[in-house]
C-alpha cells in the first residue's frame, strides 16, 4: 500500500474473481437462497473438516441458531467470557436465557476454563468460548469442564477461520462452531455467518430455524400434504437466511483462505520482531501460538501508565500518521444493558485489566512489510524504547 494512504485496523480483501463471482449470480436465476448457498456450505464444511455447515445471515445469527440447536431456552444460563463482541452474550438473551459472564485471562483475554465449574448450575445449557484474536481457546479443558456440568459447547469462532486446534482446523468440532464473515473477519461475505457441526440433526434444526421453522419434505410433515404448495411451520424460527450473492462471494473468498491466513501470520511475525524494540508493549498472542492463530486481529497490550501516555492520545497520534487502531473489546458486563440486568464489571478484574491495555493494530492480508514498518516506527516514536520513555 502507498505510504500516505490511510491504513485501517482491518479491511476486506476483495479481488477481481470475487467481483466476477457476484456478477455471475446477478445474471442467474437465484438471488436469495439458491445453489450457491449449498456450494458454500459444502466448501466451508470441507475447509474445516466438519460434516455439515449451515450458512446464515451473520455471525450473530450463527450464534443464535447454534444456541437454539443446543436447546437453549427461557430460564437457561449460558456461560460466556466477559471479553467478546456483544453478540456472544446477546444470543442467549434472544432465546430468553441469561448469559453468565466468566472472567478472562488478563494477558490473552481468553475464557478461564476453571471459571466454568465455578459458575455452572443446573440451569447451564451451553458454554460459548471465544477464540479471541484468532488464538484458539483452551478447548480440551473447556470441553471437559462443560461436559461435567452437562452443557453444550458452542465455539465463537468469529475470529478463528483458519486457526488450528489440536492439529485440526477450528470448526471441526465437536459439537458446534459459529463463524462470522463480516468484512473485517478472516474471509467476508459482506454480512454473513455459518455454524459447522458433525451432528446432522442439529444442522437440520438450524436450517429450519433460519427459515421460520418451516418444513416441506413429506417425511417431516405432521399432516398429509394436500398438494405441492404445502409447508408447515412447526416452531418459531426467524429469517436468518444467507443469500446467493453472499454465498458466491463466500465460495470465492474461501478459496483464498490459506493465502490470507499465511499473509496474516507472516505480517504478525514481522510485527513481533519490530515491536520487540518498543517500550511498554507486548503482543497479545505469544510467538508460540503463531502457527495455530488465525490473526483476525493483531492486538498488543500497552502499559500506558508506565509510558506516561493515554490510549486515546496514542490512537490520536497514530491517526495523525494515517494509522487506524481499535479496541477489542469493552467488557460486556460494562454495557448499560447488562448493568441494568445486575452485572458489575468490577467483578471481572481479568477482563478489566485486559481491556485497560489492549489495542488492535492494522492487520489484513493486502498489507505489506512497509506498512508494518510504518506502524512499528510510529509506535516507537510514541512509546519510546524498552527501558527509556519517548
Ligand atoms: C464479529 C463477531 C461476532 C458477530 O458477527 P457478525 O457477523 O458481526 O454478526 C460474534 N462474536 C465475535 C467474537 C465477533 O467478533
Amino acid at each position: 500500500m502507498s505510504a500516505r494512504a490511510w491504513l485501517p485496523y482491518s479491511r476486506q480483501t476483495v479481488e477481481q474473481d470475487d467481483i466476477d463471482a457476484l456478477v455471475e449470480v446477478l445474471r442467474g436465476d437465484y438471488l436469495t437462497t439458491g445453489p450457491a448457498v449449498e456450494r458454500f456450505e459444502q466448501a466451508l464444511a470441507a475447509a474445516v473438516g466438519a460434516r455439515e455447515a449451515v450458512a446464515v445471515s451473520s455471525g450473530t445469527a450463527a450464534l443464535h441458531a447454534a444456541c437454539f440447536a443446543a436447546g437453549v431456552g427461557p430460564g437457561d444460563e449460558v456461560i460466556v467470557p466477559a471479553i467478546s463482541f456483544l453478540a456472544t452474550a446477546n444470543c442467549a438473551r434472544y432465546l430468553g436465557a441469561e448469559p453468565i459472564f466468566a472472567d478472562v485471562d488478563p494477558a490473552s483475554g481468553l475464557l478461564r476454563p476453571e471459571e466454568i465449574a465455578r459458575l455452572a448450575s443446573d440451569k447451564t445449557r451451553a458454554v460459548i468460548p471465544v477464540h479471541l484474536n484468532g488464538a484458539p481457546a483452551d478447548m480440551p479443558a473447556i470441553r471437559s469442564a462443560a461436559e461435567r456440568s452437562g452443557a453444550a459447547v458452542i465455539e465463537d469462532a468469529a475470529h478463528a477461520l483458519g486457526a488450528v486446534l489440536d492439529g485440526r482446523p477450528v470448526g471441526a468440532g465437536p459439537p458446534m462452531a459459529a463463524f462470522s464473515f463480516h468484512p473485517v473477519k478472516p474471509i467476508t461475505t459482506a454480512e454473513g455467518g455459518a455454524v459447522t457441526t458433525n451432528d446432522p440433526e442439529r444442522a437440520e434444526r438450524m436450517r429450519r430455524f433460519r427459515n421460520h421453522g418451516i418444513v416441506r419434505a413429506a417425511g417431516d410433515l405432521r399432516h398429509a400434504a394436500p398438494g405441492p404448495w404445502y409447508y408447515e411451520q412447526q416452531f418459531l424460527g426467524h429469517n436468518l437466511r444467507m443469500n446467493d450473492l453472499q454465498a458466491a462471494l463466500g465460495v470465492s473468498q474461501l478459496g483464498k483462505l490459506e493465502r490470507f491466513t499465511a499473509a496474516r501470520r507472516r505480517l504478525a511475525a514481522r510485527y513481533d520482531e519490530l515491536l520487540a524494540d518498543v517500550g511498554g508493549l507486548t503482543p497479545v498472542v505469544p510467538p508460540a501460538v503463531r502457527a495455530t492463530c488465525a490473526y483476525h486481529l493483531y492486538a498488543v497490550r500497552v502499559d500506558f501508565a508506565e509510558r506516561g501516555v493515554t490510549r486515546a492520545g496514542l490512537m490520536e497520534r497514530l491517526a495523525r500518521a494515517g494509522i487506524g487502531s481499535q479496541v477489542h473489546f469493552i467488557p460486556i458486563p460494562q454495557q448499560p444493558y447488562y448493568r441494568e440486568r445486575g452485572w458489575r464489571v468490577e467483578d471481572f478484574p481479568g477482563a478489566l485489566r485486559y481491556y485497560e491495555r489492549v489495542l488492535s493494530l492494522p492487520l489484513f492480508p493486502a498489507m505489506d512489510d512497509a506498512d508494518v514498518e510504518r506502524v512499528a516506527a510510529a509506535l516507537g516514536e510514541a512509546l519510546g524504547r524498552p527501558g527509556s520513555r519517548p
